[in-house]
């Protein structure tokens, strides 16, 4: 296995399936794991910070970045940009590090074509319904936003087969439990 495939943990799963609570806890859990902090061109919602969750570059930034091969891979999700930066995972990694991206489904694909061996994980909400009961309750994008989430869930939800496990949040608890045994059993 790869150095850095054997470092890797993708997390995938429709917006609203509750992956980026579910990684908040395991990183709180275990200081071995370290989020991997992507570039985006979309802005930054409610209090969300440069250089925290994301780095929030424009589109015109984003492209120049990619043609110069700074991304493990990138992808367009919805009307904007999303892309894993090589060197914040490589810092991550020299550090001693086991990385968590949290990705969509396409971008996951190409971290697999790229590492096979990365670990990956599908967060599945319990249902549609409850998934788009969770996006509206967060109050961060409108309905037309909702409807293209709704929309790219249901093919993202398709790609479920394709990762080593899935987990389904219908409680927080059990599923960041199942998700950080995963993790346990295959990367330590
Ligand atoms: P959001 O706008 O809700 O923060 O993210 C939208 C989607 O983009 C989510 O599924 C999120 O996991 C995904 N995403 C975040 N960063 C990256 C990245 O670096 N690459 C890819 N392919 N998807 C990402």
């Amino acid at each position: 296995m790869s150095d850095i495939a054997s470092k890797l943990v993708i997390v995938s799963g429709p917006s609203g399936a509750g992956k980026d609570t579910i990684v908040n806890e395991l990183l709180k859990r275990d200081s071995s794991l370290s989020l991997s902090v992507s570039a985006t061109s979309r802005a930054p919602r409610g209090n969300e910070q440069n250089g925290v969750e994301y780095y929030f570059i424009s589109a015109k930034e984003f492209l120049e970045k990619s043609e110069q091969g700074d991304f493990i891979e990138f992808a367009r999700y919805g009307s904007n940009y999303y892309g894993t930066l090589k060197e914040d995972v490589q810092k991550r990694i020299d550090s001693g590090k086991i990385v968590i991206l949290v990705i969509e489904v396409k971008g996951a694909e190409g971290v697999k074509k790229l590492y096979p061996e990365a670990l990956s994980v599908f967060i599945m909400p319990p249902s549609e319904e409850i998934l788009e009961n969770r996006l509206r309750a967060r109050q961060t994008e409108d309905e037309e936003t909702i409807a293209k989430r709704m929309c790219i869930a249901k093919t993202e939800i398709e790609k479920s087969a394709d990762y080593d496990f899935t987990v389904v949040n219908d409680d927080l608890q059990s599923a960041v439990d199942k998700v950080y045994n995963i993790i346990c059993d295959n990367r330590k």
